[in-house]
């Protein structure tokens, strides 16, 4: 089974549903990305923080899918913003991943009172201009961010990958890219699996589809047009999350989960986040 793609302001296509890999360790990241390929995931979402570009490279290269069936997403670390800095903080992500040429690159978080991100995007966009990368995007970009991102900058972001799940529905930020033309990219998807998980709502709606609630939510991404990257290191997770196109949620469902939002971040707060 493949998944559907959606297609970027610069004319590239990427799967909708990939596989995420926060808090996993390198080893423990070849074997998930390694069961994530077997299963049909084509796109993986990794980062320099997360300390397994490495295993994740391994797993890629080890899976005999063609590099053009994979979108590879990695993300530059806060302590690397500033020109140069990025410039060799992406060879060496490409080092560890093993790759010739990356599909996403994307800027981790904005850390607005750094006031690094502009240069840190011009040096994007050669990365971009050199062919390495197939689109630059961010993470973590915040309207007010974003907006002199874009009056200042060459390139407009393919992606801004952002927390976004039923208790934190992000439309003012989603409005802002549908108007821009950037894609939202949701992380945490599934909350991280805590409560959100357990609501009545979404286990009624789920039984009401022979689904579980983690279907219901992947669903609903997908259905509003998110690209979504679930994370598991457990196979019939993995498979679970994965298998979200035999049905539909209905209408009612949808408005059902729009009612969830409460505004409810599990991450840090974008505009004052800096850690390096
Ligand atoms: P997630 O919402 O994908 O939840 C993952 C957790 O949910 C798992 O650890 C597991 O405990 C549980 N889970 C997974 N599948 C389940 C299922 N079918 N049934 C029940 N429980 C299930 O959380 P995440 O890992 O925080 O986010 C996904 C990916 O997003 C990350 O791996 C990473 O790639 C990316 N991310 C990016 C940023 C950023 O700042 N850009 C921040 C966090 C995460």
């Amino acid at each position: 089974m493949s998944t559907p793609h959606v297609t970027l302001n610069n004319g590239i296509t990427m799967p909708q549903l990939g596989f995420g890999v926060w808090q996993v360790e390198d080893d423990e990241a070849e074997r998930a990305v390694k069961v994530a390929l077997e299963t049909g995931y084509r796109s993986i979402d990794t980062a320099r923080i997360y300390d397994n570009e490495a295993g994740t490279g391994r797993a890629l290269r080890a899976s005999g899918v063609p590099r053009e069936e994979l979108f590879v997403t990695t993300k530059l670390w806060n302590s690397d913003q500033g020109y140069d800095s990025t410039l060799r903080a992406f060879d060496a992500s490409m080092e560890r991943l093993g790759l010739e040429r990356l599909d996403l690159y994307l800027m981790h978080w904005p850390m607005p009172s750094r006031d690094l991100y502009l240069d840190t995007w011009r040096a994007f966009e050669k990365i971009y201009a050199d062919g390495r990368v197939r689109a630059i995007g961010v993470s973590n970009f915040t309207v007010p961010a974003l907006t002199r991102l874009l009056d200042e900058g060459e390139v407009v972001p393919a992606i801004n990958q952002i927390e976004l799940h039923p208790d934190l529905q992000q439309s003012e930020l989603r409005a802002f890219h549908r108007e821009h033309g950037i894609h939202t990219e949701a992380w945490s998807p599934l909350g991280q699996g805590k409560g959100l998980l357990d609501e009545p709502l979404l286990r009624r709606i789920g039984d009401a589809h022979g689904r579980t609630p983690a279907q219901v939510v992947l669903r609903w991404h997908l259905q509003i047009g998110n690209v979504v990257i679930p994370k598991s290191v457990t196979p019939s997770r993995i498979a679970e999350n994965f298998d979200v196109f035999g049905f539909e949620l209905t209408p009612e469902d949808m408005a059902a989960i729009g009612e969830m939002d409460k505004g409810n971040r599990l991450g840090p707060d974008p505009a004052t986040f800096d850690l390096m």
